[in-house]
């Protein structure tokens, strides 16, 4: 292994990984930068492509690294870059958008026609020695913080995304389900942005317990009873007689989509950020009646990363304690049988020197 150029995680089938020594990208255009991967954190979908070889349209039908969350230090640059060198260390974003489609040119580059999105299919992923991305769609770390920070920052520009399509102002309640990282974040996103309630959902204690002393001030275990039923419950525990003003979900099960139209005021807005099944039964009487702004969410746009990055090196975001551990690059299977088990919150792949 300590020849390889460039030693990549890849996916060639369900539950079938392999190392293998890729040619080391090379700078297309002068705005290019080389970024030599120091720290990957495993999500959702990384295991599910793991396991399943497929997300819904996205199917895998060569092999693919993997990883998308990631940071690292440029190791070389494009003859036009200026606002990075080589040895600067910088948080990864991972899609690149074509700057020519209508959403690209309406300034929602997420929702980009033309995306090449690491580690969805046909696309390699960042769990690589090297990795080549455009300058502008690398975000240089503060001094203040760690490359493993830089890491968080894929998931937390997610929660920047879900919060900011919430426009969540201070003062207003917020109730999140689902108690992963990404529903985690959003909660600690909306305490950063002035929320004086923040609610954190899961139907596992264990992640409930952690959510307690992270960025909430309470937290809900839903019944085994009606959606109407556990609304009721999670608003008057909560001082929430008219209902909440946000309502967040960040887990994409049917029965937190019934809760959380339920729970909110009139005029109140819900924010789908979790996948789940594709289709669900959805309480449209309510949703309707209550005249709620009901909004999708996806990935991240223009200023989240930037966003990202500030909220944590001022100190108004902790993503250092979401992170439960690290795996050798050469062990990171292991981080998707974590990821899988339910162990921890995060667990990130150490780059291959590291
Ligand atoms: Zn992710
Ligand atoms: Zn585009």
């Amino acid at each position: 292994m300590s020849t390889a150029q460039n030693l990549s995680f890849v996916l060639e089938g369900i539950h079938k990984v392999k190392f293998e020594d890729r040619p080391v990208p090379e700078i297309q255009n002068p705005h290019d930068v080389i970024i030599n991967v120091k720290f990957t954190g495993i999500c959702g979908s990384d295991v599910h492509y793991w396991e399943h070889g497929a997300i819904g349209n996205f199917i895998v039908k060569d092999p693919m690294v993997l990883g998308h969350e990631s940071a690292g230090i440029i190791s070389k640059v494009g003859s036009a870059v200026k606002s990075l060198k080589v040895g600067d260390r910088v948080a990864m974003e991972p899609g690149i958008s074509c700057r020519r489609c209508e959403p690209c040119k309406a300034g929602k580059y997420n929702l980009c026609e033309n995306m090449q999105f690491a580690a969805t299919p046909p696309y390699d992923g960042t769990l690589a020695k090297y990795y080549v991305l455009p300058e502008d769609f690398c975000y240089k770390l503060p001094e203040n913080l760690t490359l493993q920070e830089g890491a968080l920052m894929e998931p937390l520009s997610v929660a920047v995304h879900i919060v900011r399509q919430a426009g969540v102002t201070p003062g207003q309640s917020v109730v999140v389900f689902g108690a992963g990282p990404v529903g985690l974040l959003c909660c600690a996103v909306a305490t950063a942005f002035g929320a004086s309630k923040v609610i954190a959902v899961d139907i596992q204690q264990q992640r409930l317990d952690f959510a307690k002393e992270y960025a909430t001030t309470s937290t809900f275990m839903p019944g085994k009873v009606s959606a109407i039923e556990n609304a009721e419950r999670l608003r008057s525990e909560n001082g929430l007689s008219a209902g909440a003003d946000v309502a967040i979900d960040a887990s994409g099960a049917e029965p937190s989509v019934h809760t959380g139209i339920h729970v909110l005021r009139n005029g109140g807005t819900y924010v789908q950020g979790g996948m789940g099944r594709s289709e669900i039964q959805f309480p449209i009487m309510a949703a309707c009646s209550k005249e709620l702004n009901i909004k999708g969410s996806f990935r991240y746009g223009s200023g989240d990363y930037k966003l990202a990055v500030n909220l944590v090196a001022s100190g108004k975001v902790d993503v250092k304690k979401l992170i439960t551990g690290t795996v050798k690059f050469e062990e990171a299977e292991e981080a998707f049988t974590q990821v899988k088990a339910g162990k921890g919150i995060k667990t990130l792949i150490a780059g291959i020197d590291e």
